[in-house]
């Protein structure tokens, strides 16, 4: 016998095709890890009772690009005001550092926070891996996840050409290429679930294509079609990265893509903010996706991307809210109105409507990932259900429930989560762990790695550079 739940009391929930607006409000039915029911008058006296009194429900996000590691370098007061390339070698030096405990418990805190505002999916982005940790560094993510029950597609990062080989990362954290393409199929073994519910996926993705050699890129690209996955990387997000393209390939970071055999409805990159008409193009008719980081766009003044174009063009996009030292945030929801209202900077009030962002930061993120039926809330997708109450000053005076959790206040913690039909956030508090303990761990990981980065190198970097 399935596990059923009854969602109920609910006064709204997110759907594209209408409002729903019934006085006696909404109940929702799980059965299994489904969504069996969704409508006004559901009763089923077996299952078991999710308050939603004064709530609405909307499908479960999906996060498309991150860096869980990056929790522990939130808001370092030298790098607050610094565009991507210094960012980066300045944070390397921290990031050197990096241990097995480290990995851990950034994941549990950015993973913590991302159910915690609504992501019932997520990938990784993780390439760093310094020689001092052992080589399980991904292993250690896909345990944080299933201990707190999200949906986790995994990736498994690299960079082999360090800095006395003209790249960016110091020599420490590099592998070479041997090493990075016998553990990618051995994670690929261990871990990839290609099933339609699949709570573990893993996917190749080199740092960018800078960072690794010509020759990776096309072997990873062989790799992961080898196996069926996906690949990913970053592209296009600065036009600081354009220029050393043209200057060092002599073409545009697209065009190279193209030319790696990189192209494809089997990848998806970061950020594409510096994307021309032709290469808008491309992507839809490749099938290529975007993975669309507006708060860390902003936060680093990349740019803002051309998501209204491939979104006509009929490319796939959807949202991430990058590395939390970019960001320097995990919250899911809030990211939907980072990309609702960038786009409107520039192209007007029309540029992007709420159904878009709701269906980029779900429906779009489940089908980049892999999942066809997730991301929806619908009579048999899977049962990946965020609920937030709207019992708050934040929401006084609202007449749509669900375009005021997109619009409206900033109480981007959900009520409930549910993730593959098992509740795994209620009443607002992490189901599996204790908040508190994250917090704890992950505090002292984090001071420790900026202190001994600093006696390192010298460089106080807990002094902005404009403070005295
Ligand atoms: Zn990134």
């Amino acid at each position: 016998m399935k596990k059923q739940y009854l969602i109920k009391g609910l006064k709204s929930f997110y759907s594209a095709e209408t409002k729903p607006q019934n006085p006696d409000g909404y109940n929702i039915e799980i059965t299994g890890n489904r969504i069996s029911r969704i409508g006004a008058n559901i009763q089923n006296p077996s299952a078991q009772v999710i308050d939603a009194e004064n709530c609405v429900a909307i499908p479960g996000l999906a996060n498309t690009h991150h860096h869980f590691y990056q929790v522990l370098t939130r808001v370092i007061p030298k790098m607050l005001d610094m565009p991507l390339f210094p960012w980066l070698v300045n944070h390397y030096n921290v990031w050197e550092g990096l241990t097995r405990d480290a990995v851990y418990w950034s994941s549990m805190a950015a993973m913590g926070e991302l159910l915690l505002t609504g992501c019932t999916l997520t990938s990784d982005h993780h390439y760093l891996f310094p020689a001092s940790s052992k080589n399980d560094l991904i292993d250690l993510q896909f345990k944080a996840a299933s201990r707190l029950g999200i949906r986790f597609a995994g990736t498994r990062g690299s960079m082999s050409v360090g800095k006395t080989a003209g790249g960016l990362p110091p020599d420490s954290v590099i592998q070479t290429e041997d090493v990075i393409l016998k553990d990618s199929t051995r994670l690929i073994e261990e871990y990839h679930d290609p099933s339609p519910d699949s709570m573990q996926k893993l996917a190749l993705a080199p740092c960018s294509p800078f960072s690794v050699s010509e020759d990776l890129m096309k072997r990873t690209a062989k790799l992961a079609r080898r196996h069926n996955v996906l690949l990913h990387t970053h592209l296009a997000e600065t036009l600081d990265e354009q220029n050393y393209c043209i200057r060092r390939f002599g073409c545009r970071p697209v065009e190279l893509m193209q030319q790696l055999d990189w192209l494809g409805d089997d990848v998806w990159f970061a950020h594409c903010v510096h994307l021309n008409p032709d290469e808008i193009n491309l992507f839809a008719s490749t099938g290529t996706a975007v993975a669309h980081c507006p708060s860390s766009n902003m936060r680093l003044g990349s740019g803002i991307a051309p998501v209204k174009e491939l979104l006509a063009a009929g490319a796939v996009v959807g949202l991430a809210v990058d590395g939390s030292a970019s960001n320097d945030s995990s919250d899911m929801l809030g990211e939907l109105r980072q990309a609702l209202f960038l786009q409107r900077v520039l192209k007007g009030a029309d540029a992007l409507s709420m159904d878009d962002v709701y269906k980029m930061g779900s429906q779009n993120g489940y089908q980049i990932l892999g999942y066809s039926n997730g991301g929806i809330l619908a009579e048999n997708a899977l049962a990946d259900i965020a609920i937030f109450s709207l019992d708050s000053l934040d929401y006084t005076g609202i007449h749509d429930p669900a375009a005021a959790i997109i619009f409206a206040g900033n109480c981007h913690r959900a009520k409930h989560v549910i993730v593959n039909g098992k509740p795994v956030v209620k009443n607002g508090c992490l189901v599996e762990i204790n908040e508190s303990s994250i917090m704890t761990a992950t505090n002292q990981i984090a001071t420790e790695l900026v202190r001994t980065a600093s006696e390192k190198t010298g460089i106080n970097y807990l002094k902005r550079d404009n403070s005295e």
